[in-house]
């Protein structure tokens, strides 16, 4: 049986139709009737006028990191290498030195976070036993090289500005969501009671005399000819 063709010819487009005038005409009158209907209606919106309004973000959130300090305004931190092994991301680099406080131990010398390879997940966090690393909620980072985007002692330590009213505040922490104590306000690093005493061992250990040198070896028994 022989194939039934059908030949569709398409009606030609009038010189309006070619200059795409009614589309970009329809496409305006919408675009500036959402215009009216949101200027109308702004407190409405479901976006946030960003930077003059910023969101409100959780507790829990994974932003800027900081180093704690000590009430003598020493870093936390004693160097264990705890967030360095289990950061993911390869993204902290410590060097560790002696404190001259002895009670402290170690210090890190060096303590940078590359926050270009930084996956924000918040392990180091978790790993590390003094509560010296924390995270807040400032997600306002741009660098404009990636010398910058590696943040050492300096920009991390913990700044007033953090917690000032117009700062970002805290966001991850440990025990977050957990603590009675954080809830109440009374939030603590748990080894801080143990800081004095821990001073004064120092300090004990520092007034020791120094070791008595050691003895000289007895002389070698001459060999019998
Ligand atoms: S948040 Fe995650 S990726 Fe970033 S420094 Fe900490 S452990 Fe590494
Ligand atoms: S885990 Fe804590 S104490 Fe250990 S190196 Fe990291 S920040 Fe310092």
């Amino acid at each position: 049986m022989a194939a039934r063709v059908v030949t569709v010819t398409a009606p030609e487009p009038t010189l309006l139709e070619r200059l795409y005038l009614p589309e970009i005409f329809k496409g305006l009158a919408r675009t500036f009737s959402h215009l009216a209907k949101n200027i109308k209606n702004i407190k409405g919106l479901p976006t946030i006028l960003y930077p003059e309004i910023k969101r409100k973000y959780s507790e829990r959130f994974r932003g800027r990191h900081i180093l704690k300090t000590r009430e003598d305004g020493s870093l936390t931190c004693v160097a264990c290498y705890m967030c360095e092994t289990a950061c993911p991301a390869d993204c902290i680099h410590i060097e560790a030195g002696e404190h001259p406080v002895l009670a402290y131990e170690k210090y890190p010398v060096k303590f940078e976070i590359d926050m270009l390879r930084c996956v924000m997940c918040g392990y180091c966090v978790d790993a590390c036993p003094k509560d010296a690393i924390w995270m807040t909620k400032d997600y306002e980072m741009t660098f404009f090289d990636r010398k910058s985007a590696v943040l050492g002692i300096p920009e991390l330590t913990e700044k007033p500005s953090d917690t000032g009213a117009d700062g970002p505040g805290y966001g991850y922490r440990p025990y977050e969501g957990e603590s009675p104590m954080r809830k109440a306000g009374q939030f603590e690093p748990s080894g801080l009671p143990l800081l004095p005493a821990l001073l004064e061992r120092g300090l004990a250990i520092n007034r020791m005399p120094p070791p008595p040198p050691p003895k000289a070896a007895p002389p070698a028994a001459a060999k019998a000819g």
